[in-house]
């Protein structure tokens, strides 16, 4: 009798012994689980941020090099000049009637949309630099820029500095991409393009010599710019401070190519822009999409001696 019963206390223990490692394991799995779920978002969080701040960085970088071009100067290599962005022939008279060529880069974006509103309740034309994408509403922002007068240009396929500045073959493909892109959806032969980071970039200690005269023998005209709206930087500007940016600049010019970007972020820049506009009209300025009668306004030039 008692042997009996111990037999079954022993089977129950065994069985509580059982249960309790099984539970002991389902909790570690569910617990393992959760934390790397927890993990695995932190990790993806902590990327886009710094992906993020690359991007900002690079932004800072292209600000802060630009305005060194405001005298004329050697560049060190011979077959590369810095233009000089404040020559007699482009400052403006008292009495000249500013051509003013707004252009918006990094788009198409959801911005887009509403630039193209505020250009169309003004009857204005623009210029969009605009890069790859092959999701529906980009295709649609790229034909929309087309059909209501814009000029479309280029500004690269992918925007990244490290693969387009690689080597000339992954930059003439990179260019390829882009070109066959706007013309499959547009039909549009682009012949316009503006460097990621402008012709001066110093991003990625880049000899810009080779894609310039690349462009050159496509019979591709590159732009930059010479006033800068400021949407770029990552301090923080109001809709006020762009406006100012511009204007402060934009007079000294007899043609001004101004910088604006249109990509997701730039609500400020919607913001500031139907006051860009009115203040640009009171000045009498005249508002033009890029066209083959443009002043070159290019930071660095190939030499022609
Ligand atoms: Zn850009």
């Amino acid at each position: 009798m008692e042997a009996q019963t111990s037999d079954k206390d022993a089977r129950r223990d065994r069985r509580g012994r059982v249960r309790r490692i099984r539970n002991g394991i389902i909790t570690f799995i569910a617990v393992w689980i959760v934390v790397s779920i927890i993990t695995m978002t932190f990790l993806c969080i902590k990327v886009v941020s710094l992906q993020r701040q690359v991007n900002v960085l690079l932004a800072e970088r292209i600000q802060a090099v630009t305005p060194q071009y405001t005298s004329a100067a050697q560049d060190t290599d011979a077959t590369l000049v810095m233009y000089d962005m404040d020559a007699e022939e482009n400052l403006a008279d008292p009495d000249d009637i500013l051509k003013v060529y707004l252009t918006f880069d990094d788009g198409p974006s959801d911005r887009t949309d509403e630039v193209l509103d505020i250009l169309d309740d003004y009857n204005i034309k623009a210029t969009f630099f605009v890069t790859g994408h092959t999701d529906e509403h980009s295709k649609e922002m790229y034909k929309r820029i087309v059909a209501e007068g814009h000029t479309i240009a280029m500004h690269s396929y992918t925007h990244r500095y490290g693969e387009i500045y690689a080597s000339l073959d992954a930059f003439a493909e990179d260019l390829d991409r882009i070109q066959n892109l706007i013309y499959d959806v547009t039909g549009v032969d682009c012949m316009y393009y503006r460097f990621p980071g402008g012709s001066s970039n110093k991003v990625s200690n880049t000899d810009m010599t080779e894609y310039i005269q690349y462009l050159t023998d496509q019979g591709i005209t590159y732009f930059d710019w010479n006033v800068a709206s400021g949407d770029a930087t990552t301090q923080a500007y109001t809709a006020d401070d762009l406006v100012e940016n511009v204007m402060r600049d934009v007079v000294k010019y007899k043609t001004s190519v101004v910088l604006f970007h249109d990509s997701e972020n730039k609500t400020i820049t919607v913001e500031a822009l139907p006051i860009v506009i009115e203040q640009l009209q009171a000045q009498g300025a005249v508002l033009l999409p890029i066209s083959e009668d443009t002043r070159l306004i290019q930071h660095v030039t190939l030499s022609t001696e």
